[in-house]
């Protein structure tokens, strides 16, 4: 999402003729677009904040702006009173307004053009958002506090951003959102929308992300088996796979409902891989409940999952961190190696497959599951080929492109 909002951030500057660079001395404005999900990641965007003293003092024409999540949660009289150099202060909540404070700094746009940038993706791949916020209020998550209640955009308007970024070269569309299978609006519901979206002339492959396991409804596994252009992969955070920290946590879901949903889904898209995200030491999690978790990865055979200690986002003592540091790394470490185990495992039975590979350079690309898939020759940027899969080393299928 954070990436999505920069997106739109640097459209807003190209279209006062500005062009995003990472070196700092040339720069007219820095943008510190801020995450609050973790306390570190909030530590890092703040620290960053602070570095920007001495270049605010050698470019005193130069502009900064501080925005999302991190600036929402601290708020622009914090912000301002401890960082006097900063000069607009944009909260997440508040980021269709970031136009505003531009305009404040630099005056008026001078066209109304779009302008989309694709910043932090190869051009073959572009990403759209959806919805923003998230009702969902899961105990440990501060999400919905920072960026407010769902609310989901027009299908029109989602069709016409997925239109504008194929002209503009991508050939996926991956559709952003917290849940972002809960996307409804008017009678169309997502399975709905995905169809929409699929009909736009020159998409050639569609993700999401992240769905949440209580949203899809009956329709999205019929989609999911007739329509290939639909990724073989779904991000699906799990958080955990114990029921009694489920339900401490309001996921709605418990273990035996999560896997019965990817054993419908796999059975319409055999093969489908699934990543996760986990939390590991949530209040009270006991050496049983995370073992729960950790028989999670093999029963689901994810193919990836993202880790997390966990971290206090309220001051509400229930919600407060009660095992030693000790207890969660190792909990993690063990976690981390049976994601590794497992997902290796899944990456081998790809060995001898045939796949769809969208490639971001001449040799590397992905596959409809996600998978990172080297050749030697006969790739190009922005191609879709079949290749067969020889081999794997690490998290990368290697493969030889079928002449068709
Ligand atoms: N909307 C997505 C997740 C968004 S936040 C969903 O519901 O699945 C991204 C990830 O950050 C979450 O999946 C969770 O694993 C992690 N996360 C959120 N709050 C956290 C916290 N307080 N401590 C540690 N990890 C957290
Ligand atoms: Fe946070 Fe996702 Fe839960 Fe929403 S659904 S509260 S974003 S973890």
């Amino acid at each position: 999402m954070n990436e999505a909002d920069s997106e739109d951030i640097a459209a807003a500057f190209a279209r006062r003729g500005f062009a995003v660079t990472d070196e700092l001395k040339k720069a007219d404005a820095v943008v510190v677009n801020t995450c609050t999900v973790r306390q570190r990641a909030e530590d890092k965007a703040i620290s960053q904040v602070g570095r920007l003293r001495v270049w605010k003092e050698k470019h005193p024409g130069g502009k900064i702006f501080v925005v999302g999540c991190a600036a929402q949660k601290l708020g622009a009289k914090y912000l301002k009173q401890r960082f006097p150099f900063v000069d607009e202060v944009v909260g997440a909540k508040a980021i269709a307004d970031f136009e505003d404070a531009l305009a404040d700094q630099f005056g008026p746009a001078e066209t109304s053009e779009a302008a989309h940038k694709n910043l932090f993706r190869s051009p073959q791949t572009a990403y759209v958002t959806i919805m923003r916020g998230c009702s969902h209020r899961c105990s440990y998550c501060i999400v919905p506090a920072v960026r407010g209640p769902a609310t989901f955009l027009p299908a029109g308007e989602i069709v016409k951003d997925a239109a504008a970024r194929v002209k503009s070269g991508a050939r996926e569309i991956v559709l952003l959102g917290q849940t972002v299978n809960a996307w409804k609006h008017g009678n169309t519901g997502f399975a709905g929308l995905l169809k929409k979206v699929l009909a736009v002339p020159g998409v050639e492959r569609l993700r999401f992300m992240s769905p949440h396991p209580l949203y899809f409804k009956e329709d999205f596994a019929g989609l999911l088996a007739a329509e290939p252009r639909l990724a073989r992969h779904l991000h699906l955070p799990a958080q955990s796979g114990s029921d009694r920290i489920l339900k401490e946590m309001r996921r709605g879901y418990t273990r035996g409902q999560y896997l019965k949903l990817l054993e419908k889904l796999r059975a319409a898209a055999p093969g489908l891989a699934v990543s996760t995200d986990f939390i590991v030491g949530y209040p009270g999690e006991t050496e049983a409940d995370f073992r729960d978790t950790l028989a999670l990865v093999g029963e689901a055979r994810f193919s990836m999952a993202y880790c997390f200690k966990y971290s206090p986002r309220t001051d509400r003592p229930e919600m407060a961190s009660d095992l030693p540091d000790a207890v969660m790394e190792e909990r993690l470490s063990r976690l981390l190696a049976e994601v590794k185990r497992v997902s290796r495992l899944v990456l081998d039975e790809r060995i001898g497959k045939i796949e769809e590979v969208l490639f971001e350079t001449a040799d590397y690309g992905r596959t409809s599951g996600n998978f990172s898939l080297r050749v030697k020759t006969g790739g190009a940027p922005g191609s879709l080929l079949k290749v067969k899969v020889t081999g794997a080393d690490r998290n990368t299928l290697n493969g030889k492109v079928i002449a068709e």
